[in-house]
This record gives structure tokens, sequence and C-alpha cells, in this order.
């Protein structure tokens, strides 16, 4: 059961919430903006209300992980979103993250290897808020070729390597923000698309994710 009604009390909390990312480090006014506004709450069964605006990731069923609020507003952030960028998202999980790209202007591509969570997603209270969502089933490894080239994409579990279809699917400048399992450690990294087809690589700080997995699962 999810909880549906937002209160001063949840607001106020998302205040203090967004104040713990200022000093964390978040500098993007449109990124806070969006975390502002949307009320997390609403994407956790109602058992997490009171935590919700912890920063601190939680189980969405199906063995999967709604992101810390943390890391969703640094992926954002490395993103450097702009209304209307074509965004392609790998792992729609509880759609929070989607919904953050959505509230930017960004028109967002977001594909669920998992079929329960992907089923769940239809019934996503938030979805007359945003049409500028859409929903995908399928493999993030194989991205959404007929919707290609897209601006940017994240990644939003942990990559055993660089997917090379979507590298492929990215336009020239565009941007990947990619969490890469190097084992010890999972590096945020972003790639810049080069006209020649390749691309530049940064390395950023180290994140924990649930796995990226290959194939889509029933
Ligand atoms: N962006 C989500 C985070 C969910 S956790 C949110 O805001 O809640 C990562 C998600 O990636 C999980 O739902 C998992 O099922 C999904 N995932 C893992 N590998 C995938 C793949 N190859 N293609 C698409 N989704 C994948």
């Amino acid at each position: 059961m999810k909880n549906h009604v937002d209160t001063y009390q949840y607001k106020g909390l998302r205040r203090q919430l967004v104040e713990l990312l200022r000093k964390k480090g978040i500098t993007d006014e449109g990124v806070l903006a969006a975390i502002n506004n949307i009320p997390r709450h609403f994407f956790l069964d109602s058992a997490f209300d009171k935590i919700a605006y912890e920063d601190r990731a939680f189980p969405i069923g199906e063995g999967q992980t709604i992101s810390q609020p943390y890391t969703v507003a640094y992926q954002t952030q490395l993103l450097e979103i702009k209304p209307n960028d074509k965004v392609l998202e790998i792992g729609t999980g509880s759609v929070y993250q989607a919904s953050v790209l959505a509230e930017m202007g960004a028109k967002v591509f977001t594909i669920e290897r998992q079929k329960k969570l992907y089923e769940k997603n239809k019934d996503f209270i938030f979805k007359g808020n945003y049409p500028n969502i859409k929903f995908f089933y399928g493999d993030g490894f194989q991205g959404l070729p007929t919707y290609a080239p897209f601006d940017k994409i994240i990644i939003t579990a942990a990559a055993p390597f660089i997917p090379p279809k979507l590298v492929a699917q990215l336009k020239t400048g565009g941007m990947m923000v990619v969490p890469v399992d190097l084992g010890p450690v999972t590096q945020m990294l972003r790639l810049t698309k080069l006209a020649d087809g390749g691309y530049t690589e940064e390395q950023f700080d180290n994140f924990s994710f649930v796995p990226m997995l290959e194939g889509r699962s029933g």
C-alpha cells in the first residue's frame, strides 16, 4: 500500500533533505528544486512513510531498491540536464529517478528488466503529472535503438562493463553517467561521446548499487 497524501510535515522533511544534499556538495538548483517538489514517500510502501526523507536507499520489491537521494542528486547533477533533453534511463525501479529527470523538463525513456516492477509502474500515481516519461520492459544492455540517439544516458544499476550499444545510441557531445563495478568498488563515470564514435571518460566517487543484469526477467 502507498500513501498518496502530501502534508506540511512531509514538505518540511523534504526541505531538510535538500539542505542535507547541499551540505554534501550538490549545487545544481534544478536538481535540488526537483527533489524538493517530488513526494518521495509516494514511491515507497507506506511502511516507510516516516523515514522516506532520510538519505537512504529502501527496498521496492523484487530484491531491488530506490536509490539514495544523494545518489539520485549526484547522478542527475553530472548529467547537466537541460529542458527537452532526450534521456535514456536504465533501471526504472520505483520511477523516482525518472520523475526527477521529468520534473527538470527532460523527455525520459526508461527501461526496466523486471516484469513485476514494470507492471507496477503501469499504476504509477504520478503518470498524469509526467507524460514526458515513456516506460519500456526490456534489457538495458540493448538500449532503445528505435528511439536513439539520446542527449544523455543514465544507468542506475552497477554495470559490469560499459555497454557498447548504449555508447552507440549517444549523440556526439552527449553524456552517459554510469556506475561501473570494478570489483572492490563501484565507481561513477561520466562519458562524453566523440564525433569518431569513441568517448572521453571522467572518474568520480564510489557508490553502491544493485547489479545491472543481462536479459529480461519474466
Ligand atoms: N532508478 C531506480 C533505481 C532502481 S535500482 C529508482 O529511482 O528507483 C536499479 C534497477 O535496475 C532495478 O529495478 C533493476 O531491476 C534494474 N535493472 C538491472 N539491470 C537492468 C537491465 N539490464 N535493464 C533494465 N533494468 C535493469
